[in-house]
């Protein structure tokens, strides 16, 4: 490489506030009213795993939680010391490392339970786990059905110590009736296993669910999407704010007359001269390719652009008739502060959850306020 030539700078890059993400967790705190497991699973949402896992952990937060062994690992090695709990099933021949480490596991059977005692006795120690119960979620967790004589079954494992339990709500932010009812239906569950003082650790709300709705018996909050800025309830969206920002440039501007196509399938055909900017992302950056023809808009110099024909792998094309002076080089959100991240993904048919996690890793992930 000729060290003399410029880097260039990278097409599309998201910008992560950190200090954002920990206003967002004092939301969170102070929703909830109860300590906090962070939820960091797939790589904190596509906010970066080890940055964000450590930015929580020094806030002094009971428990990271992530999905598998894989990221519990690349937690732990970058030198965050908070308990990790494993929101998934682990495989038997994962269960030694969670042992030996001291990973926190949710219990959905005997045999896992089981399994664990034996690497416990076997490792000379006390593993401290949770059981998950199944009150609506139907993905994991001891059904309703199965609780009879749990409790005794279990004080057979001399090697586990059941410090938690917890459970999941599919629908806290699209049906009020059944979430109270499943609500109802954790507690009685406490009740039939020995009462809530027998579980140090009782927890059940995610987002949503913090957000919405009274904690009452759980002491211990799940929140994920929140602490990245966005409400599930958009009436609960205040006091958050969003952390990332995507970004993208300007690699292109020009002016295309009446009738001419824009981009694969020439959906589009400019109406009028059209100032046309090519912007250097696409879906292989994990902006939806099913934003396609639905309205969507990026913000450019404090304007708002209509993104107009189908996005492609790598470039999308927007009106900038009416946006002022617009260059190569200038600096476009996709979303952020301007373009809230639920309207992308509405427009294209789906969730914030999935826009976060579906950046992909040619975007290069900027970190501020750490
Ligand atoms: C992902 C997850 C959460 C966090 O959910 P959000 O809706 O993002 O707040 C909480 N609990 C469990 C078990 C999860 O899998």
């Amino acid at each position: 490489m000729d060290a003399d030539l410029p880097v260039s700078p990278p097409r599309a890059w998201a910008d992560i506030d950190l200090a954002t993400l920990r206003s967002n967790l004092n939301v969170a705190r102070e929703a909830g009213g109860a300590d906090v497991m962070v939820v960091v699973k797939a790589g904190a949402y596509g906010h970066g795993l080890e940055p964000v896992a450590k930015v929580l952990a020094a806030e002094r937060v009971a428990f990271v939680g992530v999905a598998n062994v894989g990221e519990a690992r690349r937690i732990r090695d970058a030198g965050v010391d908070t308990r990790i709990y494993l929101l998934g099933a682990t495989w038997a021949e994962e269960r030694a490392e969670v042992v030996a480490r001291d990973w926190t596991p949710c219990l959905s059977s005997l045999e896992e339970a089981a399994h664990f005692d034996r690497l416990a006795t076997a490792a000379g120690r006390r593993l401290r786990v949770h059981l998950a119960v199944d009150t609506g979620m139907g993905r994991g967790g001891f059904p309703e059905d199965g609780l009879d004589g749990l409790m005794e079954a279990l004080e057979s494992f001399r090697h586990l110590e059941i410090e938690g339990i917890g459970s999941h709500l599919p629908s806290a932010d699209e049906d009020e009736e059944f979430t109270h009812a499943q609500i109802d239906r954790y507690h009685r569950i406490l009740e039939r296993l020995g009462g809530a003082s027998n579980f140090r650790w009782r927890h059940l709300l995610n987002s949503a669910g913090l957000l919405g709705y009274d904690r009452r018996l759980c002491n211990l909050t799940r929140p994920g999407l929140m602490l990245y800025g966005v409400s599930p309830l958009p009436r609960h969206q205040t006091g958050l704010r969003p952390v990332m920002t995507l970004n993208s440039r300007v690699t292109l501007v020009r002016l295309l007359p009446a009738g001419h196509g824009v981009s694969y399938g020439r959906q589009f055909v400019t109406t009028r001269p059209t100032r046309v900017a090519t912007i250097g992302i696409g879906y292989g950056d994990g902006y939806p390719r099913h934003l396609s023809g639905n309205g969507a808009r990026v913000h450019i110099g404090g304007h708002d652009c209509p993104v107009i024909g189908r996005v492609t792998m790598d470039q999308i094309m927007v009106d900038v008739t009416d946006a002022g002076r617009v260059v190569e080089g200038d600096k476009v959100e996709l979303f952020g502060a301007n373009i809230p991240v639920h309207e992308v993904a509405q427009k294209a048919g789906t969730i914030a959850w999935e826009i976060f996690t579906g950046i992909t890793p040619r975007v290069a992930r900027c970190y501020s306020g750490g």
